[in-house]
């Protein structure tokens, strides 16, 4: 049904039409409703739309009309998220707990906008626990809905009550049991992930993985760039990376890019696989020798690379530099092996590759910058560099390049694999010892 074009439910028409006959409760609480917004007008200092008190009450039956009474208001007078909640609690303050399940049902299907407003308010530290059976059964309302943005604010809403493992196991836990692969679901996982922190991703995960549920969660996420499931190597490259436990808080970023296996002769794009920042999406090269020979670890190594540069890309980091490019491959190395690596050879030696190696050379190849990195990719940051054998200045600009210029940028990248790292082993060491405080004489 259109709400914003109906007439006002609250300015009846005259004359008046008798009221239809109704439950007492119903009536109350519509009463109840139509007092409420004349205080809050009065606050917001707009004027009063309530009804001629002389005249019979609108029509309000059912639990519908009350709904569309409160969208309609709320629409006309633009409120902000406190006032809507404030609107709700009012218009359920005396329903039943069936009623006000229905209430909220309808209302995240007549309005999901609103409804994705009084969620994010939810999951905010202003909102009264009072309000939390409001919020919970408007969550689980949520969960019917194909609306993408409540979805989202519904995700992030349960991300904000982490700590309530009932609502978890029901929300999270039991769709996946119910082998849930919706666009909807595939929305509320992005709002969910996306809003915890990089301890709290592990922790889903976890609970994800120890039920079980982990085929279930890639089912729920993996999309190709036309929203389809994506080829089965994709699925279990990814499930390599995500049963490691240690690439967790990609599990935002496959809720929300799309991997797409295409063909550089039809498709037009790079034969190289890539991450996109235009269309934001992860490009593999479907004929290349790993995908054509069902090479899953190779596959796995690939992705953990890539999905990183579409990770960081949402997480402020620099888009084109070559500490990206650095931990984008320290990242394949971080989750896919267990020892420790050289992540200055990867960083420094991408850095001289695009001047040395790369035709047409790109001399001007930014080092580039994590300054900008907010805390999510922080902490993948320091989980990369935990390994790094090298303890390059991923997050100190000046000494990166100080290094740079000290040790690395003599280096010729054009030369045999094991001479370059011959050299990249001889420069790391000069670095760490060059990093020691100096005796003074
Ligand atoms: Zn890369």
């Amino acid at each position: 049904m259109k709400i914003a074009d109906g007439p006002s439910r609250l300015v009846p028409p005259s004359p008046p039409k008798p009221a239809a006959p109704e439950p007492a409760s119903a009536r109350a609480v519509v009463d109840t409703f139509e007092r409420a917004p004349a205080r809050l007008l009065s606050k917001l200092g707009v004027p009063n739309p309530a009804p001629d008190p002389t005249a019979a009450p609108a029509a309000c039956g059912p639990v519908e009309d009350l709904v569309d009474g409160v969208v309609e208001l709320a629409r006309r007078l633009g409120v902000g998220a406190r006032q809507l909640v404030g609107l709700v609690e009012t218009a359920v303050a005396g329903l039943g707990e069936s009623l006000r399940s229905e209430f909220l049902e309808l209302l995240a299907e007549h309005a999901p906008d609103l409804a994705a407003q009084v969620l994010r308010y939810g999951a905010t530290a202003d909102a009264a626990p009072s309000l939390t059976p409001v919020f919970q059964d408007l969550l689980l309302a949520a969960r019917a809905s194909d609306d993408p943005d409540l979805q989202q604010a519904a995700g992030a809403y349960l991300a904000a009550h982490f700590d309530d493992a009932q609502m978890v196991e029901q929300c999270l836990l039991d769709d996946l049991r119910a082998g849930r692969t919706d666009d909807g679901f595939r929305s509320f996982l992005y709002g969910f992930f996306a809003a915890l922190d990089a301890p709290d991703s592990h922790e889903a995960m976890e609970l994800v993985r120890s039920a079980g549920l982990l085929d279930g969660f890639l089912a729920a996420t993996l999309r190709d760039e036309n929203g389809d499931a994506v080829p089965a190597i994709v699925t279990e490259a990814v499930g390599r990376i995500m049963e490691t436990g240690r690439l967790d808080v990609y599990a935002e970023t496959l809720a929300s890019i799309p991997i797409t296996v295409h063909d550089p002769a039809t498709s037009g794009r790079s034969g190289s696989h890539h991450y996109n920042h235009g269309d934001d999406g992860v490009y593999l090269n479907g004929t290349a020798t790993e995908i054509t020979g069902n090479d899953v670890g190779a596959v796995a190594s690939k992705l953990a690379h890539e999905l990183f540069h579409a990770f960081a890309a949402h997480h402020g980091a620099s888009p084109y530099s070559a500490v990206n490019e650095g931990m984008a491959i320290a990242a394949d190395r971080y989750a896919l092996t267990d020892g420790s690596y050289n992540v200055a050879e990867m960083v420094y030696g991408t850095k001289n590759w695009y001047r040395d190696v790369r035709n047409p050379p790109k001399p001007d190849y930014e080092l580039g910058t994590f300054e900008d990195a907010d805390p999510k990719l922080r902490a993948l940051l320091e989980d990369l560099a935990s390994r790094d054998s090298s303890g390059v200045a991923w997050d100190d600009t000046e000494r990166l390049e100080q290094e740079y210029a000290d040790y690395w940028e003599a280096i010729d990248r054009d030369q045999p694999w094991a001479d370059w790292l011959a050299a990249a082993e001889a420069a790391t060491r000069d670095m760490i010892v060059g990093r020691r405080p100096r005796r003074a004489d």
